[in-house]
Parts: C-alpha cells; structure tokens; sequence
C-alpha cells in the first residue's frame, strides 16, 4: 500500500489509528470539501480540521492471528422430523 502524502490521503482513518474496513485514496482537497458538507465519517478520522498538506501515516497492522486447525471433522446436521412408522 503507497503511503500517504500531501497529494494524497486515506480516507477515512480512525481517531484511534485502527483500521478501517473501507477505505480509498481521495485528494486534500476532496477531504476539505467533505469536512464542509459535513461527510459522515469526518467526526471520527484523524485528518478533521488539519490543513491540506497534512500527512498522517498508515495504521500499523497488527499481526493476524492463527486459526486453529480442528482435527475433528464436522458431523453432519441430522434431521429431527420423526420417521413414519411403517405398517406391520
Ligand atoms: S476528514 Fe473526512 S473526508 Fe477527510 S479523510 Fe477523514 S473522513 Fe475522509
């Protein structure tokens, strides 16, 4: 993933430096005029009231965990409808 510079940033970012799931590169300009229009995620991203030539680096991922692997297999779903009694 580039970094961000003064062309460009990410948006949005978290207050916290957590990731977020949806993000995009847009223009300083385009943050400003989001800020106006009041766009919904400003209130809580890192970039709300700086100037356009402010750089906030990346959030640092953090290191993902490992699955544990089952070894048992899974069984299969069994119904719960009575068989019909079959006449003698
Ligand atoms: S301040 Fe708003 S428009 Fe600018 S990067 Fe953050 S969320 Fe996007």
């Amino acid at each position: 993933m580039p970094e961000p510079t003064a062309d460009h940033r990410l948006c949005p970012t978290r207050a916290s430096g957590a990731h977020t799931l949806i993000a995009h590169w847009i223009a300083p300009g385009a943050c400003l005029t989001r800020q106006r229009a009041n766009y919904h995620k400003c209130p809580t991203c890192q970039y709300l009231g700086l100037p356009a030539e402010a750089v906030v680096p990346l959030p640092v991922e953090a290191p993902r965990e490992e699955l544990p692997v089952s070894a048992t297999p899974v069984r299969r779903a069994r119904s719960k409808k009575k068989k019909p009694v079959e006449p003698v």
